[in-house]
Formats: structure tokens, C-alpha cells, sequence
């Protein structure tokens, strides 16, 4: 059997496992947090399911191994700095940005960027967290400890936002599944829609833009890239070395999900472009204390991650993939009453 570690124990690691199983793969998830070392051999693999890390024996250990896959890629994307400059290099569409440098005003960002500037902390933002607006010329400030540690981005006023999730293999053959429509509440992603047929004709511009970002990083594994959509063309805001939590519907739409995939590509097995069965729906559980009557809706698909429930924080999700779209909405209608108010809407 072989083994692969990851770097990271957090729900994607645990799902990485959990995809393991069939193919005969021992996925070995390592809590980031750990002093410990582990039997790690030189022929075996090494993923992460996150771009950063602190410094650990476990993180030091696994970081060091000679396969660990795409390691010099972390480094890029988990700084926006370096992902930002990275998107401008390749001539690819992005909202504009600049450094916030230390001398740099609220009034010249106003200036460059417009009315309304969205600061994001270069690193450890998610979930919408580490983001400051400027929406007020004249009258906001750039926090004090903001300079030279966040980017300054224009604000989009786009018309919906979406995901691609790809996977390229050692070969550096790609494949893709298709896009997917977000939906997000407070900054935090509540649910996903695939494939949908009126996004299909964006689906090539989507491959074009992932692919020429794989191939020029030799990306092995799958990577996941967020997009603004702005009448007929896409931004791309910000992209995730890793499985992704908009390709979660992935696990119950394609006959190859996203943690498959991504351990097809790491182990160097066969690749193959994913089959889409139907339309598959993705609701987020943020934030929500487990409940059993959940599993009582027809096509849900429940995945629980075992976290402690703190507000905010994404605890679960569940997939449903059903043969058409009255029993999809029937299957909403079901769950909806047994969510939180907030899902309404969103539902
Ligand atoms: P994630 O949890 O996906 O990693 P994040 O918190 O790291 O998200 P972003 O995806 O950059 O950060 O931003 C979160 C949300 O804020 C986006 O999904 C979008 O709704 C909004 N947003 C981000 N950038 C802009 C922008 N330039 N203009 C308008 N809205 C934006
Ligand atoms: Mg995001």
C-alpha cells in the first residue's frame, strides 16, 4: 500500500483520506500543531491541504522531505503578493491592486483604485477574515499595522462569483471540472451550484487561465481558482494550491472527485477527465450544531468534520446529486426549515 502524508488535519485532510481508501492509498493526515516526528520513508509522498504552516517538528519534518509536491508553490500563493504579481507576469485578468507600502495613503489608494478599496492581509486571511474596506475618501485610514502586510484591491462590482477546480498531472496533462457557481454570506462560502449549462461557454477562458497558471508554476495536484464574473468574462480573485471547499460537490457530482484527484495526480496514477453526473448542490454548514434530521432528506449527503461548533466556523457540509431539478428543489425545500434562518435566502 502506498502512503502519502498531508500536511494539515483539518477537514480537507481528513477527506483526502477518506478518498484514499478505495484506491489503496494510506493518506496519513499530520496535525500541524504536532512536536512529533514520523515514520516518514524517502520514497514517499508529501501533500498539504493548506498553503501555510507554522514552525513544528511536524511541519520542519514533512516540509524537509525531497517529494514533498509543489513546495516551492506554497510560498508564492500563500502570500497575495506574490499570487497577485504572479496573475499580472502571466497576463491574466485581476481586479487591480497595489502594495500597500509604508508610506502608502488611504488617499492615494483612493486615487489608483477608486471609491471603494478592499485591503486584504498578504497571508493567513480566510473566510473573509483579514480584510479591511475603504469606502469613504477622505475620511478612512489605513490601519497602523496593515502597512507593508496587506494588498489594496479595487472593488468589483461583479455579477456573481464562481470557481474552477483543475487537477494537472506530473506529465503536465490537465483536466477540469466545470465551473461552479459560489455563493457567499458574511464572506464565507454557504453554498455551490454544478455545472450549469449557462455558464459553459466561460468554461474555456476558465481552462485557459488555471492551465496557464499550473504549467508555469509545474503544479502537480489539484488547484482551485476564484473568479469574479463581470458581464461575459471572468477575474480571477484569488487562487488555492489544494482541494477546494466550492469543488466539495465533486464528491457526490463526478465519478472522480477533487480528493481523488488530487492523489491520482500526487501518487502518479492515471488521470482522467472526471465524469459529471448531474447537477450537484453544496450547502456549507457553518456554524451549526449537528443535526441528525438532516440525513432524513432525500440525496442528502452528509459529511461532518468533527470540529468543535463556534459561529462562523465551517463544520460540515452536505452534497446532494439528484436525477433532476424538481427533486433538487424539493430536497432544499426539505432541508431549509432545519437550518438557520441566514440559509434562507441562500437556499
Ligand atoms: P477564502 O476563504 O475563499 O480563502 P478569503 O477570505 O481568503 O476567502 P477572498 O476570497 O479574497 O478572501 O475574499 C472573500 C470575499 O470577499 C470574496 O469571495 C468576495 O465576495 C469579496 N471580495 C474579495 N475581493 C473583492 C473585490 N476586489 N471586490 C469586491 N469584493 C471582493
Ligand atoms: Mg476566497
Amino acid at each position: 500500500m502506498s502512503r502519502i502524508w498531508v500536511l494539515g488535519a483539518g477537514q480537507l485532510g481528513q477527506m483526502l483520506k477518506h478518498a484514499g481508501m478505495p484506491l489503496d492509498l494510506d493518506v496519513r493526515p499530520v496535525d500541524i500543531e504536532s512536536e512529533e516526528t514520523f515514520p516518514l520513508l524517502p520514497h514517499e509522498q508529501v501533500t498539504a491541504e493548506r498553503e501555510q504552516w507554522p514552525d513544528t517538528a511536524a511541519t520542519r519534518q514533512l516540509s524537509a522531505h525531497p517529494a514533498f509536491v509543489n513546495l516551492d508553490t506554497f510560498p508564492v500563493l500563500a502570500d497575495r503578493f506574490t499570487q497577485k504579481s504572479l496573475i499580472d507576469k502571466l497576463g491574466l485578468a485581476t481586479a487591480p491592486w497595489q502594495l500597500v507600502a509604508t508610506d502608502t495613503s488611504a488617499e492615494e489608494l483612493h486615487q489608483q483604485l477608486g471609491e471603494r478599496v478592499l485591503l486584504k492581509r498578504r497571508t493567513g486571511g480566510y473566510d473573509g477574515r483579514g480584510q479591511h474596506w475603504l469606502r469613504d475618501p477622505g475620511q478612512d485610514a489605513i490601519p497602523d499595522d496593515w502597512h507593508e502586510q496587506a494588498i489594496a484591491e479595487q472593488a468589483i462590482d461583479f455579477d456573481e462569483e464562481m470557481s474552477v477546480v483543475g487537477m494537472r498531472g506530473a506529465d503536465g496533462q490537465c483536466f477540469f471540472y466545470p465551473l461552479t457557481l459560489n455563493l457567499h454570506v458574511n464572506g464565507i462560502l454557504l453554498g455551490s451550484v454544478a455545472p450549469l449549462a449557462r455558464l459553459a461557454h466561460l468554461q474555456a477562458e476558465a481552462e485557459q487561465m488555471l492551465a496557464t497558471l499550473m504549467n508555469d508554476l509545474d503544479y502537480v495536484g489539484v488547484m482551485a481558482m476564484e473568479c469574479f464574473r463581470v458581464g461575459e468574462h471572468l477575474l480571477i480573485n484569488e487562487l488555492a494550491p489544494r482541494v477546494h471547499n466550492s469543488g466539495h460537490w465533486t464528491q457526490a457530482g463526478a465519478s472522480v472527485s477533487q480528493f481523488e484527484a488530487h492523489l491520482r495526480a500526487v501518487a502518479k496514477l492515471p488521470l482522467v477527465e472526471p465524469r459529471v453526473k448531474n447537477l450537484s448542490v453544496m450547502v456549507n454548514l457553518v456554524g451549526v450544531d449537528k443535526d441528525d434530521a438532516w440525513l432524513s432528506v432525500p440525496g442528502a449527503e452528509l459529511y461532518w468534520y468533527g470540529k468543535e461548533v463556534r459561529p462562523g466556523r465551517k463544520v460540515g457540509h452536505i452534497n446532494f446529486c439528484l436525477s433532476n431539478h424538481a427533486d433538487t428543489k424539493a430536497a432544499l425545500d426539505q432541508l431549509q426549515p432545519m437550518l438557520p434562518a441566514h440559509y434562507v435566502q441562500g437556499l
